[in-house]
């Protein structure tokens, strides 16, 4: 198991049990439950706060062993800053610092859930308990020897002391799917690629049946019959055989159009016949980080039963140099009939997505497409690891998605998209080329997808720097994140759910 933390609720009168934590503001002012619980302890705080030079500032924490007059073998103090500047998402965070300051073998914590001014509200208090689950997440299937230290896993049972115990469990239920859903996407990017390759990634898809998803798999006969050569082309050189998964979610209306994300599954990219060079090309077995995401996003919707429509589509291949791997120059015919010459092998992510994109187009007519894929390290030149990039040929989606990328964290950053670009990957001898030379490589990368999606509403995300390898915050301690899952689930909630 990666995530062994049991989050609970027990109301704000109960006795703590364990270690506790409780939060104060930047007057060092807590609330009065908080008060009550630590007693007479109240003035060691001061004093501890003032040899560290505790503040109370969001965030910060002050770590008290053996307090004196306390039951508790530790008390730790987070700081939330000032009171009226206190952010939505902070809560999230919040919990990832108070789980971030728990050890291995911690087995019971209370933390009063309490602002200075009375109890959290039930969806902040969700948000805490989401944000120490997240936080809490080691994947540590491998590790035969597992230490009692900072890399061992947490195996805690939390008790969050609430204002209302039963307004609280409401308000996480569906919090803990959406954790359930980022965690799914983070084990499927940690995973190693001999352990994750196409046929492994689609059983694991498969399992959300369980959920309600209809999960239909096309095998290499299915995609050669419907005319993906595109995706096969980048396949046809691993000894593991390609597969394009169909999940579908139909939480809404009957023959209500549906939603539909799409994600890149390369389960293992070396370039093909343009290998990459040895350095750092372990990390690609998280080339899959858009699938994953899909994956991810379909759990959490169909775990809290989404009132909507949505189709997941996922394209899995590992990219290999073989005697059968494609070559540069070659030229490949693709379901939408649009021929490609092959210009870099390693350009393969957006070879798989024209095929499933122009499949999903046509087959279900969705409202929008949204997808996903570790596409280009030209996007961090770009963007860093802060902000995915955001391609899209319709402006109310981007926009969208640049305002739920901001309330959830998970940042994206609009890139353009022009005509002017498309000459860049005109193709002297087929429609297009996979390439479209060094200089604005994400871009050309979106032009290329932007010819298979048709006229639907699309939006691109590039999370070759946010997917994997970024760096750790308040909620992620690991290489996979998970990116996207939170992201995704906000705007379907918050723009195409229809609510009872
Ligand atoms: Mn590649
Ligand atoms: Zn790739």
């Amino acid at each position: 198991m990666s995530d062994a933390v049991k989050v609970g609720f027990v109301p704000l009168s109960a006795a703590p049990r364990g270690i506790l934590v409780v939060f104060c503001d930047d007057a060092l002012k807590y609330g009065p439950a908080t008060r009550k619980a630590l007693g007479a302890a109240a003035n060691l705080v001061t004093r501890a706060a003032a040899t560290n030079r505790f503040k109370g500032k969001s965030r910060s924490t002050l770590d008290i062993l053996a307090p004196e007059g306390l039951k508790a073998p530790r008390l730790i103090v987070i700081g939330v800053g000032k009171p009226s500047e206190i952010k939505d998402n902070d809560f999230l965070k919040l919990g990832g610092v108070a789980a971030g300051k728990l050890r291995a073998g911690n087995d019971a914590v209370t933390i009063i859930a309490e602002l200075p001014d009375g109890a959290m509200k039930p969806d902040q208090v969700a948000a805490v308990a989401s944000g120490v689950r997240l936080r809490a997440y080691r994947f540590d299937r491998y590790k035969t020897k597992k230490k009692d230290g900072e890399d061992a896993a947490l195996r805690a049972e939390i008790s969050l002391a609430v204002g209302d115990v039963a307004a609280a469990r409401k308000a996480f239920a569906p919090g803990a799917h959406l954790v359930d859903g980022v965690i799914a996407a983070r084990d499927l990017v940690n995973e190693p690629p001999n352990v994750l390759y196409p046929i492994e990634f689609a059983r694991r898809a498969s399992q959300l049946r369980k959920l309600g998803v209809d999960v239909e798999i096309l095998d290499v006969k299915a995609m050669t019959k419907l005319g993906m050569g595109a995706l096969l082309g980048v396949a046809q050189g691993s000894t593991q055989p390609g597969r394009t998964v169909i999940m579908r979610w139909n939480g809404g209306k009957r023959g209500d159009r549906p939603v539909a994300f799409i994600g890149k599954g390369v389960c293992f990219d070396t370039g093909g016949i343009s290998i990459k060079p040895a350095g750092n090309m372990e990390d690609m077995k998280g080339d899959m980080g858009g699938a994953a995401c899909v994956v991810g996003l379909m759990h959490a919707l169909a775990a809290r039963k989404a009132k909507l429509n949505v189709v997941g589509a996922i394209g899995l291949v590992e990219n290999m140099p073989d005697g059968n791997a494609q070559r540069p120059g070659d030229i490949v015919t693709s379901m939408s009939g649009q021929t490609i010459e092959i210009i870099n092998t390693d350009a393969e992510g957006r070879l798989v997505l024209a095929d499933v994109l122009w499949y999903v187009a046509k087959k279900f007519k969705p409202k929008f497409m949204v997808d996903l894929a570790t596409l280009t390290g030209a996007i961090m030149v770009a963007l860093g690891t802060e902000y995915a990039g955001l391609f899209s040929n319709n402006d109310e989606l981007a926009g969208r998605l640049e305002k739920v990328g901001m309330e959830t964290g998970e940042r994206v950053w609009r890139m353009p998209l022009g005509p002017e670009y498309d000459k860049l990957i005109d193709s002297q001898f087929a429609d297009v080329k996979n390439t479209g030379g060094r200089h604005g490589g994400s871009i050309t990368a979106a032009q290329f997808l932007q010819r298979f999606v048709d006229d639907t509403p699309w939006a691109h995300l590039d999370i070759a720097g946010t997917a994997m390898g970024a760096p750790k915050t308040d909620i992620n301690q690991s290489w996979g994140s998970g990116f996207g899952v939170r992201l995704l689930e906000r705007l379907v909630a918050e723009y195409y759910e229809t609510r009872k």
